[in-house]
């Protein structure tokens, strides 16, 4: 993928992260605001519930009281006994303003007392299902204020009830609509604040419903035991308000929460993109190939051997230098799992190569983690027979940096070499090993590092050090091998000072096993003509 449209990507998928539980917690500040407005005018409607039933109640044992104490004593519904005993309810039930009896519609008498010629009540407005007959707006001419009252008739005896008297309860807010009905009947009994008929409408005649229907937050409850039902509505400025209170507190949550997540998602990709992941995925898609670099007998000029240099292409096109990798690799520990597929490669191009060159040689190299881990040993022999190669055909370079630790290692160049392999020491000069240092080790060839080759010709003061170098190994009885040489100049340099073999730009530059096997080729049909 594109560098550019994968950062795009990153940006839009951190985009979304931040914006999703943002939007949740929005979500949830609305659903949560919705739900305690709710609740709130539930317990409202609750409670104007409880008051009208208090009041049934009261009218049910009253009225109750009278039919049964007249029946048992055979009295007239206006004796004074009965006048008496209505007064006594009238004062001991608290939600009862006067208690009396009807004919037609007028009442004849009540707690208040003998009604001469009787008091007008007015024609019935419901009836409920029981049977009890409600009067929604009466006047009382006796009355010393001039409220309206409710009456409740039960067969000949009514109770009067002060109107406001069920909705009489105290809200915080002085805006939310309060109300009570009875069921069946699309009117309000009696409304404190605007109230809408489609509330009744839209409870359809449940038990409790609560709903919100753009304008209030609505809550409508009906008895189960008496005919009568409350509304309460809460005005949708308390809702945003709430709305406001809720998002104050989610908001943030969810914006640490987005933060989290793209946090996250940063690791996540970055675990992806890091280099032990993306060596095992090159591996698995054979994102790598070795460069064949050749090394020539500076004798003859003939390709001997080739230095096998791995290359990785990644999937994007790009090509990562060993440099780039082969250090990280070997902090990360993943410089085994190279080295096993470096050896897999070699064991895969190597028959061609001996194919037309028994005898060639390929260069193989080792880190330090190589060297210290016994399985290296175990690999070498897998690759010599999945090769069909001999031990002559392989040469193991390895660093200065990698014989430092130890006996171990010494150990392994030991083991290596009892298969019959020989062992370079690369890139010397440029790491601390002094000559008594590389006496203790038994090895067949030293590799002078190109930095030295370099100075050959030149009046640095490093010139004579190669000089030395070539001098150490004569001494040690090793085989030299001089890398990056460039100029018939260093050749010539090389070959006077016995340099056995050399490899370099001027010689071949690293390249696929295809143009190594026709370079083969060439050379060969030359050698025989
Ligand atoms: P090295 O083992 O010293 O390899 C020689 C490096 O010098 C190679 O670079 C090669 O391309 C470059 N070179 C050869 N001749 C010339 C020349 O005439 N002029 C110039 N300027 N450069 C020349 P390369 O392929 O980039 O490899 C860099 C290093 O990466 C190697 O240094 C080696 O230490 C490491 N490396 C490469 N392949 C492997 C591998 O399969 N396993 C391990 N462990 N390390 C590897
Ligand atoms: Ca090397
Ligand atoms: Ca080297």
């Amino acid at each position: 993928m594109p560098r550019a449209s994968a950062t795009t990507l990153a940006i839009l998928a951190a985009i979304v992260a931040l914006a999703i539980p943002i939007l949740a917690a929005l979500e949830l500040a609305q659903h949560q605001s919705l739900q305690s407005e709710m609740d709130r005018a539930l317990s409202y409607a609750t409670e104007i519930m409880v008051r009208s039933e208090r009041t049934a109640a009261q009218i049910d044992d009253g009225i109750g009281m009278l039919v049964h104490t007249r029946n048992a004593s055979g009295d007239g519904p206006c004796s004074a006994a009965q006048i008496a005993l209505m007064r006594e309810i009238a004062l001991v039930s608290s939600y009862l303003q006067a208690i009396g009896y009807v004919s037609g519609d007028q009442m004849l008498c009540s707690s208040m007392g003998l009604h001469a010629g009787g008091l007008a009540l007015g024609p019935v407005e419901q009836v409920t299902k029981g049977g009890t007959k409600v009067r929604n707006n009466v006047s009382m001419a006796t009355s010393v204020s001039d409220s309206t009252f409710i009456v409740v008739q039960h067969g000949e005896y009514a109770a009067v009830i002060h109107k406001s008297l069920p909705i009489d309860v105290s809200t915080q807010e002085k805006d939310v609509s309060l109300a009570t009905f009875t069921p069946g009947y699309r009117e309000f009994r009696t409304a404190r604040g605007p109230a809408k008929l489609e509330w009744i409408d839209a409870a359809q005649g449940r038990e409790q419903a609560t709903f919100f229907d753009g304008e209030y937050v609505v809550a409508v409850v009906q008895s189960a035991q008496f005919a009568t039902g409350a509304v309460a509505a809460v005005p949708v400025a308390y809702l945003n308000q709430r709305v406001r209170e809720f998002a104050l507190v989610l908001v943030p949550i969810g914006l640490l929460a987005g933060i989290a997540l793209v946090l996250v998602v940063r690791y996540l990709t970055k675990l992806q993109q890091s280099l032990p992941a993306l060596i095992r995925t090159g591996v698995r898609k054979k994102e790598f190939f070795l460069g064949y670099q050749p090394l020539v007998d500076l004798q003859t000029r003939e390709w001997v051997g080739a230095e096998a240099l791995i290359r990785w292409r990644r999937s994007d096109g790009t090509l990562v230098r060993p440099d780039q990798f082969i250090p990280e690799a070997e902090e990360n520990g993943m410089i085994q799992r190279i080295t096993r597929h470096v050896l897999q490669l070699v064991a895969k191009d190597a028959p061609e190569i001996l194919r037309r060159r028994p005898n060639f040689h390929i260069g193989i190299n080792l880190s330090s983690a190589d060297l210290h881990t016994p399985d290296t040993v175990k690999l070498l022999q897998e690759l010599l027979r999945d090769a069909h190669a001999g031990p002559h055909n392989i040469l193991i370079e390895a660093t200065e940096r990698g014989f430092m630790n130890t006996d171990a290692a010494r150990e392994m160049v030991k083991d290596i070499r009892a298969l019959g392999i020989d062992v370079a020491i690369d890139d010397f000069g440029t790491g601390y090993s002094s000559l008594s240092y590389l006496e203790s080790f038994a090895l067949d060839y030293l590799k002078i590092d190109k930095s030295f080759i370099d100075t050959i010709g030149t009046d640095a003061a490093t010139s004579r050090v190669v000089l030395h170098i070539i001098q150490m190994a004569k001494s040690l009885n090793l085989k030299m091998i001089a890398e990056g040489v460039e100029t018939e100049a260093q050749e010539k340099f090389l070959r006077e000072h016995g340099v056995q073999y050399a490899q370099g730009w001027l010689f071949g530059k690293p390249m696929p096993v295809a143009d190594l096997l026709r370079e083969l080729a060439k050379a060969k049909s030359v050698q025989a003509a």
